[in-house]
């Protein structure tokens, strides 16, 4: 895995990348829009390059890091000269579309290009449970996969370039609403005079835990609910929550995942 790894973009993540790749030992090149985000990484070994193209030049491979689908293509637009030929894989978020169009326009310059999503924040980045989707070229991935192994385990989802960011997106709308879950719990314990730490400790870590692999298996993303799930009786379960919720002075924003499963197990009842 000799290749030359050329970094575009040093924010928290570009950084933590940089630093898991010269960990490892890779041979790491790092370009920034705005200079002075490379001073650790060069002190750890990095070589820092004054612009994209130079970047580019300096690698086999130029790995992508940057705010958005529209800072990429305004990064890339003015050095497709030097990247026709070469690898480029970019890890910025975006959506199916936008990976789908940058992967024609790349591909038009003749740029070997692989789509990716990061399933990891950067303290993580590196760590066992660390994951990268990548989608695009099967061939193209198993040669970049073990070149970029030491940010976390690659794992390919399909030919189609919208794929990795497909999924890092639905992916992320779980981890919200789990998210939104948990605060609304917090919320209503604490306004209702509870001990915020030991619930969290002892009630909602463990509960969460028991029912996150059932939640995710059953989760189809249609209105229909089991019979086991007894939908009228989860109804009026939710609809508990939410009184005990405005009776706590909860404010309803914070609530919004219990009403759509309020809607979705009314739904349910109706469609019996
Ligand atoms: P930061 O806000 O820390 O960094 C943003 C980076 O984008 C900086 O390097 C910034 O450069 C650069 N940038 C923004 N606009 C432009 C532009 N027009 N031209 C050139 N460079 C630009 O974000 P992160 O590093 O945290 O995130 C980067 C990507 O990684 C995002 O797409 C994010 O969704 C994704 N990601 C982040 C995770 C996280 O937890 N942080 C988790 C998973 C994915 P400058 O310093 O010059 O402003």
């Amino acid at each position: 895995h000799h290749e030359r790894i050329s970094i575009l973009g040093l924010g928290a993540m570009g950084r933590a990348l940089a630093g898991a790749l010269l960990d490892s030992g890779r041979e790491v090149t790092v370009w920034n829009r705005i200079a002075g985000k490379a001073d650790e990484l060069v002190a750890r070994g990095a070589r820092e390059a004054s612009s994209v193209a130079g970047a580019i030049g300096a690698g086999d491979l130029a790995v992508v890091c940057l705010l958005d689908d529209a800072s990429v293509r305004e990064t890339l637009a003015p050095a497709l000269r030097e990247l026709a030929g070469g690898t480029l894989v970019n890890l910025t978020s975006g959506s199916a579309r936008q990976a789908r169009e940058l992967a024609g326009w790349l591909g038009g310059h003749g740029v070997r290009f692989l789509a990716g999503g990061i399933m990891a924040v950067p303290p993580t980045v590196g760590t066992d449970g660390a994951f990268i989707l990548y989608s695009g070229a099967r061939d193209l991935f198993d040669r970049l996969a073990p070149v970029l192994a030491p940010i976390g385990r690659s794992h390919w989802v399909g030919e189609d370039p919208g794929f990795a960011a497909l999924y890092d997106m639905a992916a992320l709308s779980g981890m919200y609403g789990m998210g939104a879950g948990a605060d609304h719990a917090v919320a209503l314990v604490h306004a209702e005079g509870g001990d915020v730490e030991t619930f969290r400790r002892e009630v909602l870590q463990p509960w969460m835990e028991q029912m996150l692999p059932i939640t995710v298996a059953g989760a189809d993303g249609r209105e229909t609910v089991p019979d086991e799930f007894n939908p009228a009786m989860q109804a009026t379960g939710l609809e508990n929550i939410l009184s005990a919720s405005g009776e706590a002075g909860v404010p309803t924003d914070l609530a919004g995942h219990l009403n759509a499963s309020l809607w979705r197990m009314r739904r349910a009842v109706a469609a019996r």
